[in-house]
């Protein structure tokens, strides 16, 4: 952190002060060039990010717009649809489930409150269900349940159990996303899954009986990073009837996109600012990854701030889909708030994306 700080005051500062703060992508030039690395590990990307995200939100500012209009002009109408982190596993808690998040998707009510409003009383709900079974409601890194529990099937099985408690109809109003985050218990070609060694085919299969089971709409990293053959052939099997978003496969980085594109690896997306480090390269992301067809979810990370931006950038760049956790937790909920002020100030105009976020054409 003081790095970072320290960063900018001493290395960035002397190089961009007299550069025009409208001339966003000359600046964010300036800045990838002035670390020099590939990854942005000199000076690093959150240093570089601060920079790039004050210029971009000075300048909304001088001209009087609240960012996400000044991000996407009068087309920015549209609100992402949450994807909510209601229980978490894998390297977030400690509760020994090797799926990393379990998110629920309300995609009803027609605008963005309504949709929260059933992700909220459906996360209340869950509180009770866990409570009523004696399992632990403490909660893991991004605000999510983190019980312990037999087997990832019973995570699916207890959400059930809380959407149909707080009267909402799975499958219609709310639906299931998951963050396998595979590449953290991949050993050596194979997946440590449920106490046993086993291949991307029979990972995949395990999604597969899931899904005959359970609405799952989307599947982040699914498979390992590095593991693109099983990531091609879970892909060519669900053929753009599933959402199949890369996280750790892309990590917000145009090569790697370009790549997931090229070889249809997956179609969607994971944006996650502060790894790619600056405003210029993020809308470069998003564009491409639009441009192929692929949906695009902003995404916080497990540590987190109340800062607000990705809720403002994911309304005005299009983003279809957003991730930032679950019900509580203030720096979760302050960007839930953020969308909330946006959908008002966009008054009649605003629009929900709802089911359509996850339409291919
Ligand atoms: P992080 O990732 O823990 O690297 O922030 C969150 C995620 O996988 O979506
Ligand atoms: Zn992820």
């Amino acid at each position: 952190m003081k790095n970072a700080v320290t960063n900018v005051n001493s290395i960035l500062a002397p190089k961009i002060i007299g550069l025009d703060a409208y001339e966003q992508s000359a600046l964010d030039e300036c800045l990838i060039k002035v670390d020099g690395t590939q990854n942005k590990n000199k000076l690093g990307a959150n240093a570089l990010l601060g920079v790039s995200l004050a210029a971009l939100k000075a300048t909304a500012l001088s001209e009087g717009l609240p960012l996400f209009r000044y991000v996407g002009g009068d087309k920015a109408v549209r609100i992402p649809v949450p994807l909510m982190n209601v229980l978490n596993g894998g390297a977030h808690a400690d509760n020994g489930l090797d799926v990393q998040e379990f998110m629920i998707v309300p995609v009803c009510g027609g605008r963005f409150s309504e949709a929260l409003r059933a992700g909220s009383e459906i996360f209340h709900h869950l509180k009770k269900v866990l409570s009523e079974k004696k399992l632990s409601t403490a909660v893991g890194d991004e605000g999510g349940f983190a019980p312990k529990l037999g087997s990832n099937g019973e995570a699916l099985s207890l959400l059930s159990q809380a959407i149909d408690k707080a009267g909402y109809r799975l499958g219609e109003e709310v639906y299931f996303a998951l963050d396998v985050a595979a590449t953290e218990f991949y050993v050596d070609g194979k997946y440590e899954w449920e106490g046993e060694k086993i291949s991307g085919e029979e990972l995949g299969s395990i999604y597969e009986s899931w899904r005959k089971k359970y609405p799952i709409i989307s599947i982040e990293d699914g498979f390992a990073e590095d593991d693109w053959d099983s990531w091609k052939a879970y892909a060519k099997k669900t053929d753009r009837r599933l959402q199949l978003v890369g996280d750790d496969l892309f990590v917000t980085n145009s090569r790697r996109l370009a790549r997931g594109i090229e070889e249809k690896a997956a179609n969607s997306i994971l944006v996650k600012v502060n790894q790619i480090g600056t405003f210029s390269e993020t809308k470069n992301a998003v564009e491409m990854a639009h441009s192929a067809g692929f949906h695009a979810v902003m995404s916080h990370r497990s540590g987190e701030t109340e800062d607000v931006t990705i809720a403002d950038l994911s309304v005005g760049l299009g983003c279809e889909q957003i991730k930032t956790g679950s019900l509580c937790r203030s720096e979760r909920t302050a960007k839930y708030n953020q969308l909330l002020r946006i959908e008002e100030t966009l008054g009649a105009k605003v629009e929900y994306w709802g089911l359509q976020a996850f339409a291919f054409s």
